[in-house]
């Protein structure tokens, strides 16, 4: 059996040897600690478990659910949006429900690239936007993520002729996995830029509600015109702890939303009712007070982490908003080099950077989504951690 060339384009998934010596390390008896993968470790609010056993006991759930995303959930979600942001999208026409982000991520590439067709894509990023560009016959174009540009990219860099063939861009603030922040102003002209070469920007805004510091993040659909060349991608996963849940929604342009939707009715059949409810329950019915205690956890985690690696002697800064810090390895290592030995040294597990793209050599990233005490447990030995120079 042949599986498909197409598959032959995913890259290499740069984890897997990493995970095949964690596993080696603990069938040694050695206690990892695994802080590579963002996914929160604490429990989705009461309430919205509550709601979805109401709905699910509802027998009108257990039918084939609504294409669209179910109306409640869209005004719901029309209604969150509004009230955080200010901008009321139409529930009817510029909402639409996902199965996760992740899930519309994808299959708007799917939606409006033909082969040849480039795609803007960060570098490093997350790999959905440039696995499934390469599996739709585009051409993913890089858009390198700088720290001396605070991780935003350079849209004065990109050639005319390249802009002219690019159909999409993605972008992510706050970002994954850089941590960075953009404000409205980086959106106004990414937005000007967009609206110049007739691409539509995919914002993936799985962060606008996990920040700090008093850092409340926008939404490009804030600067004006930009529903007409954005769309946005939120997920419930991260600001509700419901990553097991898969559910989501895309804000903004119309027109991508109706060509999104004709993939996903030949595709999927949407998400279950009785969650889609529920998601509704927890974007309009979590109290304020739940949330703040959830951002104090990482921020906790977060301080506790970069005084680590602060007294290990790496150069670290404290993100304002996403679950990871993103920090350059000591001189004379590569990401993959330092991984190994931190691993080696102190059996945490860190990604290297180069897992998120070419640009994320000389970085690796930390996750804020293990328990307190096991990241308690990982400070600790990392702060013990020598990095002297390379020899
Ligand atoms: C976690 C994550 C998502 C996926 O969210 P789901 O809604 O769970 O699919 C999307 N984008 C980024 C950058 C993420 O880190």
């Amino acid at each position: 059996m042949r599986a498909a060339r197409r598959l032959d384009l995913i890259p290499p998934y740069l984890f897997a040897e990493l995970e095949k010596k964690r596993d080696a390390l603990r069938s040694r008896g050695v206690d990892v600690i695994d802080l590579g993968i963002g996914d929160p470790d604490l429990p989705t609010p009461g309430h919205v478990v509550e709601a979805l056993a109401r709905a699910a006991a509802d027998p009108s759930t257990h039918r084939y659910p609504s294409y669209q995303g179910d109306p409640s959930f869209r005004r719901a979600a029309a209604r969150w949006f509004a009230g955080r942001f200010g901008v009321e999208p139409d529930p009817d026409t510029e909402v639409l429900g996902l199965i996760g982000s992740k899930e519309g991520l994808a299959h708007i590439i799917w939606a409006f690239v033909d082969p040849g067709d480039v795609v803007l894509v960060p570098n490093p990023g997350y790999p959905v936007y440039r696995v499934h560009t390469l599996l739709s016959g585009g051409e993913p174009y890089d858009l390198p993520l700088l720290r001396e540009r605070g991780f935003l990219p350079d849209l004065d860099a990109v050639p005319a002729d390249v802009a002219r063939r690019a159909k999409l861009m993605f972008l992510n603030y706050p970002n994954n996995p850089t941590g960075a922040v953009a404000d409205l102003d980086f959106f106004r002209q990414a937005v000007e830029f967009a609206r110049r070469y007739d691409i539509l920007i995919c914002h993936d805004a799985a962060y606008t509600e996990v920040t700090f510091d008093g850092y409340v993040a926008p939404s490009i659909l804030q600067v004006p015109g930009a529903r007409e060349v954005a769309v946005e991608f939120h997920s419930l996963s991260k600001p509700f702890n419901m990553t097991g849940w898969r559910i989501g929604f895309a804000v903004g342009s119309a027109e991508a939303l109706r060509a999104l939707g004709r993939i996903k009715t030949n595709t999927d059949s949407g998400q279950f009712t009785a969650i889609q409810r529920a998601a509704a329950a927890a974007l309009l019915e979590t109290p304020e007070e739940w949330r703040r205690g959830m951002l104090e956890t990482y921020r906790r985690r977060r301080d506790l982490m970069v005084d680590a690696l602060r007294q290990a002697g790496l150069e670290v800064e404290a993100p304002r908003g996403s679950l990871y810090i993103w920090a350059p390895v000591p001189p004379g290592y590569t990401s993959a080099a330092f991984a190994e030995a931190v691993l080696e040294k102190t059996g945490v597990v860190i990604p290297p950077g180069t897992g998120y793209g070419s640009y994320g050599e000389g970085y690796f990233r930390i996750s804020l989504t293990a328990p307190d005490d096991r990241l308690a447990e990982a400070a600790r030995r990392l702060r013990t951690l020598e990095v002297a120079e390379r020899r």
